[in-house]
């Protein structure tokens, strides 16, 4: 394995002003190529902080990356801090002064007398030239492995990384082929799934991962896998993934991007077939996610945000004595919405949602987070009741993963007994 510590620069950082987006990007870019991220340091402008932050980095990993605080005023510390910790003198470099001066010079300006700091290079340190600022990266190669040194602004520590440093990286032997994917799952909780899964533990070790990450549409389970060689690579993630699909089967929508609303567009397609919305609790958010697809008008008709109830009679054709008897947050009427928005719009499926956001309106049988959501067709018509608790705008958000997946396992359904289809 090899292992990187991140060392990202700023009192910026550490007092919140700026989000440490470089770790992030940093962090993901890093993985990709086989190179394990052990761990991400914050530290201020101080050069005595950063040198024994630099020390322990570099006893622990072979590839080191610092990052902000390269910069030709006088808060930028780190050029100073890696020259006396690490005991290399700083030179002035008359090329890349020239290409400091060249920048400013394109830019119809003349270089501030500060700037020159930035052509000053510990001895022994590569400069990596930056073509869109002023601060160049630099690059040592050592006995104790790889330190790299880069701008804090992020469009120029990216471009850095993108165009000289992980090219360079790359070149390093003894890095690993990583596979990396995202199953998305839905109507399964986080705890659920992991009793689903109990076991997985098997499969897994230091070079073959599995994170849940949660969120209000269900729970994606992301996979890395490290090996030596593709092949490897390969087996053990399909092995994986066969593992996870047997034990979740349905709540698995698709990978990486196949979220529910794309892959309910794929369903819609393959069966030739549209949908319209009534959304009452939802307030247009199951509209706005099926609109999010590119190509959605070739099967999604249109939504109804039936929110008050005058709304649901006239235009829905929901029945004032069902909603005086049973309620608008009701199976009847979530039915009666699905049927009117389907005939209404002229679709083949229909979906409704009723319930209940909060924090006010609650009642004892019907608590706050309760909804009913309907599913129409040519065929059917029926509603679920499902309790979706939480802040106003989780509650929507779950409520529409609820709805879509719905649909989604009824559109299984019919594409399995088409049979022209399920060939
Ligand atoms: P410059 O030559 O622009 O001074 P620098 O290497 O000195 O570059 P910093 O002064 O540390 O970099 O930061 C420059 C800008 O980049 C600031 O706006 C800062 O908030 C932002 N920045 C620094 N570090 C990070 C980080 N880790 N994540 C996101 N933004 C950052
Ligand atoms: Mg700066």
């Amino acid at each position: 394995m090899m292992k990187a510590v991140l060392l990202t620069i700023g009192d910026e950082l550490l007092a919140g002003v700026t989000v440490n987006t470089n770790a992030a990007w940093l962090g993901a870019e890093l993985t990709a190529r086989g190179i394990t991220v052990a761990r991400i340091e914050v530290i201020g402008d101080d050069p005595e902080a950063i040198c024994q932050a630099l020390r322990r980095a570099r006893a622990e990993a072979a590839v080191v990356i610092l990052c902000g605080g390269l910069g030709p005023t006088h808060d930028d510390r780190t050029r100073e801090a890696l020259a006396g910790c690490l005991n290399r003198p700083l030179r002035l470099q008359p090329e890349l002064l020239a290409q400091i001066e060249a920048y400013f010079r394109q830019r119809g300006r003349s270089m501030p007398e500060r700037n020159r700091v930035q052509a000053l290079v510990p001895e022994g340190f590569v400069p990596l030239p930056n073509p869109v600022g002023t601060a160049p990266g630099l690059w040592l190669q050592d006995e104790a492995g790889v330190l790299v040194v880069l701008p804090g602004v992020p469009h120029e520590l990216q471009t850095l990384m993108r165009d000289v440093v992980l090219p360079r990286l790359e070149q390093l032997p003894g890095r690993p082929v990583v596979w990396q994917q995202t199953l998305v799952t839905a109507g399964i909780g986080e705890s659920d799934l992991q009793q689903r899964l109990n076991g997985v533990e098997a499969l897994l070790d230091d070079a073959v991962r599995l994170a849940y990450l949660p969120d209000p549409y269900g729970v994606r389970l992301r996979l890395t896998v490290q090996a030596p060689s593709d092949e490897q690579a390969r087996q053990r993630m399909e092995k994986l993934v066969q593992f996870i699909q047997e034990r979740i089967g349905s709540a698995l929508v698709g990978r990486d991007a196949e979220t529910l609303e794309v892959v309910v567009g794929q369903l819609l397609r393959r069966l030739n077939a549209t949908v319209a919305v009534a959304e009452s609790c939802t307030g247009g958010h199951l509209a706005d996610c099926l609109t999010n697809v590119s190509g959605a008008s070739a099967y999604f008709r249109g939504s109804v945000v039936a929110y008050d109830n005058t709304v649901k009679i006239d235009v829905l054709g929901v029945e004032p004595e069902v909603l005086a008897r049973e309620g608008a947050v009701s199976e009847a009427v979530a039915v009666q919405m699905a049927r009117g928005v389907r005939e209404r719009l002229g679709a083949h499926f229909a979906l409704s949602t009723t319930g209940i956001a909060g924090p006010t309106g609650g009642t004892p049988d019907k608590p706050v987070g309760t909804v009913w959501i309907g599913l129409a067709d040519a065929h059917t018509a029926f509603a679920r009741r499902y309790y979706l608790p939480g802040e106003r705008r989780r509650f929507k958000q779950r409520a529409t993963a609820a709805a879509l997946d719905l649909l989604r396992r009824h559109l299984l359904q019919k594409a399995a007994s088409t049979p022209a289809l399920s060939a």
